[in-house]
């Protein structure tokens, strides 16, 4: 096992009278590179034990000295591979690792690093239709201003040629450790790279058009359906239409809400409609046919004779279309009797004959039924 073993100088590419800051530097590095949570390839994981390793116990001065002195025969007696001193076998070689970059990848702080994938914010967009549009659907092309993917690089951030390099000052990790002697103890604290903002890589050529944000502003025209029956305050969702995302992230979505204005005649209730319309007191006292006017143009209303004001007819299938069905609601045809206001005096006479003709006892039978009425249920006599 241990003929097998190479030379822990060479397993961290450095030379025999490294400094202790050129140990570090190359153990970051190499660790960088084979850490099982960065490289899938096969040998990765061994590759990086083996440099943990001899990290270990080159970055140890008693171990150093007794490592050049015996070479890995120093390791070699022990059962176990757990050699003298306690050193040999890197057990879990999370623990010098960690001491080392504090979980700079993996675990929670990927998903805080600058340079995951995030998705784009979702928009909002009022528009405003007709209650004929609403009743039978439209297209309505919107303009909106977004964020979306740089049309120069593509989202790369970057002008085409050299490809983007680790950050040496975080060693791609987009984060930098400063351990500090304190009162208690070292202390240590972990920030954003100020060199490369945190994203692990340096842009020697950003892209000049978003100027290295891999978006850019853009007015956009977008066809929308909207479809019959739809009511007022509605939302119609477009998916993926929002801004675009950075770092490959999926798009946020687009929120039309669709704002439905009055009629002037007409109201609205679900696919129901409802109007009001005028009538003489002699259409109402005689009866008359009468044009109406429907969403789906004028139509003839019978008005029997003795229609009284208030009354309310309906009108099969003259309503909105259901959203997702194929029936449509009613027309409700509510009558307004129109009293005759100024009459002159021929008129008036006219009136008070056909009052008399008529016998205001009618009125008056109809009264006093309904006084009775009241009395009954009172209980007076
Ligand atoms: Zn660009
Ligand atoms: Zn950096």
């Amino acid at each position: 096992m241990t003929t097998s073993k190479k030379d822990y100088y060479d397993v961290l590419g450095i030379a025999r009278e490294a400094s202790e800051e050129d140990i570090k530097k190359a153990f970051r590095k190499l660790a960088l590179e084979y850490h099982p949570d960065r490289n899938k390839n096969e040998g990765a994981e061994d590759k990086f034990k083996e440099v943990n390793e001899a990290y270990q116990v080159l970055s140890d001065a008693k171990k150093r000295a007794t490592y050049d002195r015996y070479g890995h025969a120093a390791t070699a007696g022990a059962a176990g591979g757990r050699g003298f001193d306690g050193f040999g076998t890197v057990g879990g070689f999370g623990d010098i690792f960690d001491a080392f970059f504090s979980g700079g990848f993996g675990g929670a702080t990927t998903q805080t690093h600058a340079n995951t994938p995030k998705r784009g914010a979702d928009l909002q967009y009022g528009v405003n239709i007709s209650f004929e549009d609403a009743v039978f659907g439209t297209d309505n092309e919107i303009e909106i201003q977004r964020m979306d993917v740089c049309s120069s690089c593509q989202g790369s951030k970057r002008e085409s040629g050299a490809a983007p390099v680790t950050c040496s000052n975080c060693k791609g990790s987009g984060q930098v450790r400063r351990s500090q002697q304190g009162f208690f103890g070292q202390f240590h604290q972990v920030s954003t790279c100020n060199t490369c903002q945190g994203l692990g890589t340096i842009i020697s050529n950003p892209c000049k058009k978003c100027r290295g944000s891999g978006r850019e502003r853009k007015n956009r025209k977008l066809m929308i359906s909207i479809p019959a029956g739809i009511e007022d305050n509605t939302q119609i969702r477009l998916s993926r239409e929002g801004e675009a995302g950075t770092n490959s992230g999926r798009p946020g979505d687009l929120y039309v809400l669709i704002r439905v204005r009055l009629h002037e005649i007409f109201a609205r209730d679900g696919t129901d409609i409802h109007y009001t319309h005028p009538i003489s007191v002699f259409q109402a006292t005689l009866g008359a046919t009468v044009p109406v006017p429907t969403l789906y143009g004028d139509t003839d209303l019978e008005i029997p004779a003795g229609t009284q004001p208030g009354e309310v007819f309906l009108l099969k299938e003259k309503g909105v279309p259901e959203l997702r069905g194929s029936r449509r609601g009613d027309q409700f045809i509510t009558v307004e009797v129109n009293v005759p206001e100024a009459l002159n005096d021929e008129q008036r006479a006219v009136f008070q004959q056909l009052g008399e003709m008529l016998g205001e006892s009618g009125l008056e039978d109809e009264q006093k039924g309904f006084f009775d009425k009241v009395k009954d249920a009172f209980g007076t006599e």
